[in-house]
């Protein structure tokens, strides 16, 4: 991030400021090696960032082109670390689970400072997650946030099993206990991979929930500058399929 967390007064204003600032440098022409390269690394301008829409289709297009093995970002890491070093305009923010399988800028085929990621298994998130969501939405100026589950989580399917468990994760599984009642009671016959879903599909949309009742994102929300949308990654095929 780029800056520490400020009183709320402060911090909207750091929004205003932040917002009105040009990108530091996002010319090609200024890599290290001299070389300039075609693909555009957009700054504030991105029109990608433009409204909550064209953030949700560039995400859509991005797993695209990761299923169809024409993913473009990972030739240009270097350029994008110069292009962002003092200044970042994430287009869209994620909040997904610590899965190794599920890394967010991988499956929407995005470089980096171009999404804004939180991750914690079975996205079971805290009040630090939904602070730096109101950061990249907020200050950032992100205008889409997702909420990524995903099939096979071990996280959901500790919850649904619900057995004792070491350390700090029954306080994990049981802030994913809720999502698993309300599945159960929607659909009280599902059992096994079909349960597994339901919960998954109930996590996400309890998160969404969550981040709504944020003062800072309900603004947004209220004011149509900022969407939060479910999505659920499929581990077995690379798809994304939108709640
Ligand atoms: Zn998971």
């Amino acid at each position: 991030m780029t800056s520490s967390f400020l009183p709320r007064p402060l911090f909207l204003g750091a929004a205003l400021l932040v917002t009105s600032m040009t990108p530091a440098c996002v010319h090609h022409s200024c890599s290290p090696s001299g070389a300039v390269k075609s693909a555009a690394i957009a700054g504030n301008n991105d029109p990608r960032r433009a409204t909550p829409d064209a953030a949700l289709a560039a995400m859509k297009v991005g797993n695209a082109r990761f299923l169809n093995a024409d993913s473009k970002h990972h030739s240009d890491a270097l350029q994008r670390v110069e292009a962002t070093a003092k200044s970042q305009y994430p287009f869209a923010s994620v909040i997904g689970c610590a899965d190794s399988r599920t890394p967010p800028e991988v499956i929407f085929d995005a470089g980096i400072g171009e999404i804004f990621v939180c991750r914690v298994a079975g996205v079971a998130s805290s009040v630090n997650d939904e602070a730096s969501l109101e950061y990249g939405s907020a200050v950032l100026g992100v205008p889409a946030i997702v909420v990524l589950g995903h099939t096979g989580c071990g996280a959901m399917k500790a919850a649904i099993a619900n057995k004792p468990l070491p350390g700090s994760l029954p306080h994990l599984v049981a802030q994913i206990r809720p999502a698993v009642k309300r599945a159960e009671r929607i659909q009280p016959h599902a059992d096994g991979s079909a349960l597994l879903d339901a919960a998954t599909r109930e996590q996400v949309y309890g998160e969404i929930l969550r981040l709504e009742s944020s003062p800072v994102l309900g603004k947004l929300l209220h004011e149509g500058k900022l969407k939060i949308v479910g999505a659920i990654y499929h581990v077995g095929t690379g798809r994304v399929t939108w709640l």
